[in-house]
């Protein structure tokens, strides 16, 4: 008896294709030695993050050494992100009241904060605290809240004595330790969007060329520019890059926490390289009701906008300590990949979880089960949403994305010297894989961010022939195993390979058969 039409005899079929969807992961205690690094990029790792929230700038060295040599040694393509703290206001340091440490606040206690308490005590009966910007004792009105570490305690602020302290009135109580995080959702902060400690790991970010440096609690696109142009000052630049054409100026990802940062959302998206969808503080910020839809949004916007975005926090929160994920754990990270994320992001999972390599697998593995059953789902179905751009590259991709529709084309491969076209291919969102050849190192590092795109990273062919190309491109797919003789695959490039501003034109190939593609082009 044949199947039932609708029978879903699909579910069982093995994912065939290389992940569209990309894994940045945090590196902590628990990522950075040797082994594990090299078992995190075997499994899956495109991008690694460097915390600046965490660790000093001497830790940051030692750590950036080693994942540098561990990326060397893997023979991959993977980047490396820099992510600045912001003016991430904490609470100061508190005492260890009792054997669990911290002070334990309960509801309608008030408690203090006040400038200058350089250690927590209570004072008149009154818990008193410090914390690490004097704005609070200006900037926080009569009503608002006041939010302790993510939101687990809650409190309104009372009164204030101008620029001296803040008094305020526990309504969800709990333990405060040291240094946890305060978030203020309703105050306008007078305090600048980028502090002194991150223009520190700016200069450090943009002196060590890391591939990507991320901005916490943006605002404006205006702050996007600012450190833009800092970091174009700071980094060290080589003789031969006037001549080689590559951008070679820091990547700036945008992380989107604030409602602010929501209401400004274009702006900050045109501005910037790439966006994060940050939910930690986004739900502390705003109800957390909204972060799903907000998400939502903020992909559809930079997918529309071409721009690559990471959704990011608690993906596979519960895998910090155990070794599978809740169900909606894996439906969240699913979810983000059918919405056209370009990659979804570890944090404490990867950095002081206990299994660090088997979370990057099963997040790989969830990515992969995904993006093979879209066609069959019939949801996200492709579409080119990018708006129009006036560049020929942009032009020309969109045109390959309607002949690779027609053509039922298995893959593409582009010669994407400073990583530009291999950017508007994957803003076009293909659902087959973009093959992005470089013999810029830079350009090969940035191309770990775009959603379906493999950098490969080497040097033209000696003859510099498009169809010399044309056989390492078929080699390539064919040892993929994603392609059967006859199957069409679009191959990008200019002439000479490798050479920038090169008008790039588009060939056919079809696997195996030695007469098509750039084989019977007018370069012969
Ligand atoms: C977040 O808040 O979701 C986030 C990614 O930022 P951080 O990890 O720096 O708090």
């Amino acid at each position: 008896m044949s199947p039932h039409p609708h029978s879903v005899s699909w579910i069982d079929a093995e994912p065939t294709r290389p992940p569209h969807a990309k894994i940045v992961a945090t590196l902590g205690p628990a990522s950075d030695s040797d082994e594990m690094l090299e078992k995190l990029i075997e499994a899956g790792v495109s991008i690694f993050r460097l915390n600046f929230s965490h660790g000093s700038l001497e830790e940051m060295d030692n750590r950036l050494a080693k994942v540098r040599r561990a990326i060397d040694n893997s023979g991959r393509c993977v980047g490396i992100l820099g992510d600045l703290q912001g003016p991430k206001m904490r609470v100061g340091i508190v005492p260890d009241l009792d054997e669990d440490g911290g002070m334990i606040v309960n509801p309608g206690d008030d408690i203090m904060f006040r400038k200058d308490q350089r250690e927590a005590e209570i004072i008149d009966g009154i818990p008193t605290f410090g914390a690490s910007f004097d704005e609070l004792y200006n900037d926080v009105l009569p009503g608002q809240r006041v939010l302790i570490n993510d939101g687990m305690i809650r409190m309104l602020a009372v009164d204030q004595v101008p620029g001296e302290s803040l008094r305020c009135r526990v309504t969800i109580g709990g333990r405060i330790t040291s240094k946890k995080g305060i978030n203020l959702p309703e105050s306008e902060l007078n305090m600048p969007a980028i502090t002194e400690k991150d223009w520190a790991c700016a200069k450090w970010a943009a002196e060590n060329q890391l591939d990507y440096v991320a901005l916490s609690f943006v605002r404006t696109a205006e702050e996007i520019r600012e450190l833009k142009t800092r970091l174009e000052e700071w980094r060290p630049k080589a003789d031969e890059e006037k001549y080689d054409g590559i951008d070679h100026s820091i990547p700036v990802v945008a992380k989107i926490e604030k409602p602010q940062a929501v209401k400004n959302l274009d702006d900050i998206i045109e501005a910037t390289d790439a966006v994060m969808v940050a939910r930690g503080d986004l739900g502390v910020e705003m109800d957390v009701a909204k972060v799903p839809v907000i998400q939502k949004y903020i992909l559809s916007r930079c997918n529309m906008l071409g721009k690559p975005v990471i959704v990011a926090t608690q993906m596979l929160e519960t895998m910090i300590d155990s070794v599978t994920p809740t169900r909606a754990e894996a439906s969240d990270v699913a979810n983000a990949v059918l919405d056209g994320c370009d990659a979804v992001m570890l944090s404490g999972e990867t950095a002081v979880g206990k299994h660090p390599r088997v979370v990057v697998e099963t997040m790989q593995r969830i990515i992969r089960v995904t993006e093979s059953r879209m066609d069959d789902l019939a949801l996200n179905q492709a579409t080119p949403t990018l708006k129009e751009y006036p560049f020929r590259s942009a032009a020309l991709a969109k045109g390959v994305w309607y002949m690779a529709e027609e053509l039922g084309a298995k893959a593409i491969a582009v010669w994407s010297e400073a990583g530009g076209m291999a950017r508007y291919l994957s803003q076009n969102n293909f659902r087959v894989p973009i093959y992005a050849y470089t013999s810029s190192k830079i350009a090969s590092r940035r191309m770990a961010l775009y959603g379906g795109v493999t950098p490969i990273y080497t040097q033209p062919p000696d003859t510099g022939r498009l169809r010399d190309w044309t056989d390492m491109v078929e080699d390539l797919i064919r040892s993929e195993g994603i392609t059967n003789d006859g199957d069409p695959v679009l191959l990008v490039a200019g002439k000479p390979l490798g050479a920038l501003l090169a008008q790039s034109t588009v060939s056919i190939l079809r696997m195996g058969d030695l007469s098509s593609g750039f084989r019977v082009s007018t370069d012969l």
